[in-house]
């Protein structure tokens, strides 16, 4: 078969596994590119050759993968986020498109702060952090994960990135691993935000591949907004930001909850379908002033 042929029957394979006809034909194409090792542009050219044996066995494999409703970006091993090539694994929540913009949010607001140090808490495949450490000018990133493989794929993407030495790795609980790194300017997460019973009602690549852990609570989906709210304005520089992508309809009781600890300005971004995808607030810039008194009163006799 040729490649043109080889394309034809894995898009009519991949719409009757269930994948939308609008991606099956890109998928397809993807797929193709990575089992041959052609790029794009020079598969278009050849699409009337022929693979090799061993190309089409491996596509052959790639295919049924897909099929089973494995995420393409496991299966390619990469995905694209702000512009940059992160890998992925099955330890790691695929970056979505959404997160940009919480990125351009903390971005913007840190434009014109001299080597602000930022923090990524959950990291996952380290998108935000790698993704901080490369746009704002000489931050300083802190980035923490509670799964020890996630932290290893977000250490190979820093690096791939070259911005390894600009961003200090840190397994454990939220904030934990780096509470004596504090003040931070920003502390930035994407939490695991979708309730138990709503994972089970997603699209398979979700429900059934990615990792739980990354992807929700056991219990309360508002869990980590809740702990953020309390262990994150202590340790974060007058004036610095609390900034957390959340889910749908979530963005109102985030922000009730900033509200709560004391944190101002508190403002919400839209995300390209119009849902408030960021919740960002500040801490105050005089938090807890108190006139220092020095002078100590003498008695008057
Ligand atoms: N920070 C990573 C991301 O935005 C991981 C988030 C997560 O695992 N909940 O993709």
């Amino acid at each position: 078969m040729t490649l043109a042929q080889l394309q034809a029957e894995a898009v009519q394979r991949l719409i009757a596994a269930g994948i939308d006809a609008s991606e099956a034909r890109t998928e397809a194409r993807l797929l193709l590119s990575h089992a041959s090792g052609l790029s794009r542009e020079e598969l278009y050219l050849q699409m009337h050759t022929v693979l090799l044996p061993a190309e089409a066995q491996l596509f052959g494999l790639l295919l049924l993968r897909r099929e089973r409703r494995e995420p393409l970006a496991y299966i390619l091993g990469e995905r694209e986020f702000y512009g940059l090539t992160f890998q992925v694994t099955p330890a790691v929540l695929v970056p979505r498109p959404e997160t940009e913009f919480l990125v351009e949010a903390v971005m913007q607001r840190m434009q014109g702060h001299s080597s602000p140090r930022l923090v990524d808490v959950g990291t996952g495949s380290g998108i935000i952090a790698v993704a901080l450490a490369r746009h704002v000018p000489a931050a300083s990133v802190f980035a923490t994960d509670i799964s020890p493989e996630a932290i290893a794929v977000a250490l190979g993407n820093a690096q791939r990135h070259s911005v390894a030495e600009r961003i200090v790795f840190a397994t454990g609980d939220l904030l934990a691993p780096i509470t004596h790194d504090a003040p931070f300017d920003a502390i930035v997460s994407n939490p695991p935000y979708i309730a138990p019973q709503e994972i089970e009602t997603l699209k398979p690549e979700v429900r059934d591949f990615e990792p739980r852990i990354a992807l929700g609570t056991h219990g309360d989906p508002l869990h980590f907004y809740r702990r953020l709210a309390s262990e994150a304005p202590p340790l974060l520089s007058l004036g610095g930001l609390l900034a957390v992508e959340v889910g749908l309809g979530q963005a109102h009781d985030v922000a009730r909850l900033w509200k709560q600890h004391g944190l101002t300005d508190i403002g919400t971004v839209r995300d390209y379908a119009g849902i408030e995808r960021v919740v960002i607030g500040q801490a105050p810039s005089r938090c807890n002033f108190r006139p220092v008194v020095n002078a100590t009163v003498k008695p008057v006799h």
